[in-house]
């Protein structure tokens, strides 16, 4: 049988191509296999806290990602007519980024020849030393470790684990990204805002352009018509301030999304010689951005653990799962409490979390803040070049 003689990633996103990126600083030989033809994402952006820019300094691009991002200083709360009803200062680093961008730096220091596009895997086998992935090409491949980075509907998960299922929070959220010069506060700032049972979040991410999320209560599964949907979602947002709708109307694309996550009770992260990372075994609802900045957070401390561990696969796996698991669930369960609440058809509920957010000490949501940034959980694999160092 001929084993690949490195490390198998399966999926080209953020945790994928942020694993290969961390294997390789770690001395690993990889082969990443995608099923698209191209590594891209979607035309929005996203937010990237202190603790993933923390890991992508560790793997030398997060100035990269600094110098084509924009950074963010304050998270202002307003209603519906962009009255700020808070001003919270953003203490740590906090970059917002178009995704492309993302990628586009993910890769950069990839080799092109370890990079496999074009490749849908649509079948797993796992024995006790190896994994055989099958393509829709019809080739497969044997690897005696195997990272599944294949996303929130990952192949992978579904085979070995069919019992865990997406769990849809009824609501749906539309991103879009519009020209615009926005209100200075709006330049260098997130504003959230939360009225008539709707949420809209601007966030910039590139100077002259503005980037939208817009979430509403809706079961899943319905789609857009493109013809309707601008007209639709100015309707929806029609007593909101005028810049909101020129949001909107400026878009040329409106993404669509049901939010979900895959729940919070105890799964196993591995089987045999496969581990999974990211949105393919901890997908979470995006309320509170987290879901890339966990992927990037596993990335880094799989490879750490791989690093201190190879070739005992089991304790590499173990570790991490030991070492990530307690973290990444409370964002799971914190993310979906603050969607239920913000669209909670119980006043009480509702007025409770808005005022929450509005009138807690700030050094309650410090504290918040510093334990989403936490990250001194790798300090047990320390010892190594890669290992975080609380020096920094
Ligand atoms: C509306 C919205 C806003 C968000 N905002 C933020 C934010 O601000 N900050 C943040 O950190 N996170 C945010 N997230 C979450 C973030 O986008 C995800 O958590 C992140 O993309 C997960 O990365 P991943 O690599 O695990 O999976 P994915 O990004 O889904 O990547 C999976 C990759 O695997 C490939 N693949 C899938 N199946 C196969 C197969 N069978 N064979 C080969 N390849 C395959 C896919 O093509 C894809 O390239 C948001 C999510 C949404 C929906």
């Amino acid at each position: 049988m001929d084993l690949n003689n490195g490390i198998t990633i399966i999926g080209g996103g953020i945790g994928g191509l942020t694993v290969a990126n961390a294997l390789q600083k770690a001395g690993f030989a990889f082969d990443l296999y995608e099923q698209a033809p191209e590594l891209t994402e979607a035309g929005a952006g996203i937010g990237l806290s202190n603790a993933a820019l923390d890991i992508l300094d560790r793997i030398d691009l997060g100035t990269d990602v600094r110098d084509q991002g924009v950074s963010i200083k304050n998270v202002y709360l307003a209603d519906k007519q962009m009255n700020i009803r808070r001003k919270l200062a953003v203490r740590l680093d906090t970059v917002c980024i178009h995704r492309a961008l993302l990628i586009d730096i993910l890769k950069s220091r990839l080799p092109a020849e370890s990079i496999h596009l074009s490749k849908q895997a649509v079948d797993v086998k796992s024995y006790p030393d190896y994994a055989e992935i099958l393509f829709s090409d019809n080739t497969s491949i044997h690897s005696q470790c195997l990272i599944a980075a294949d996303g929130i509907n990952s192949l992978i998960r579904t085979k070995l684990y069919p019992e865990i299922r997406i769990r849809y929070i009824n609501q749906t959220i539309w991103r879009g990204i519009t020209k615009l010069e926005v209100p200075e506060m709006m330049q260098d700032s997130y504003v959230e805002i939360w009225d008539e049972g709707l949420r809209f979040l601007t966030v910039p991410y590139r100077p002259g352009e503005i980037f939208w999320l817009a979430v509403k209560t809706a079961p899943p599964g319905i789609q857009d018509n493109p013809e309707t949907v601008r007209e639709e979602l100015l309707d929806l947002f029609d007593n909101f301030h005028p810049v909101i709708k020129k949001m909107i109307s400026g878009s040329q694309g409106y993404l669509r999304n049901d939010m979900a996550d895959l729940g919070t009770f105890r799964r196993p992260w591995s089987h045999n010689r496969i581990v999974f990372i990211g949105d393919s075994i901890h997908a979470t609802t995006p309320n509170l951005g987290q879901g890339g900045c966990q992927a990037i957070e596993d990335a880094q401390c799989l490879a750490l653990c791989l690093k201190s561990f190879f070739p005992d696969v089991e304790k590499s796996f173990s570790t991490y799962y030991r070492l990530r698991r307690e973290k990444v669930m409370s964002i799971v369960k914190t993310s979906w409490q603050f969607g239920r609440a913000a669209h909670s058809r119980n006043p009480v509920k509702h007025y409770f979390y808005r005022a929450l957010l509005e009138y807690a000490p700030a050094v309650l949501l410090e504290k918040q803040e510093n334990k989403l940034n936490d990250l001194t959980y790798l300090e047990e694999i320390h010892e190594n070049e890669l290992a975080y160092t609380t020096t920094k």
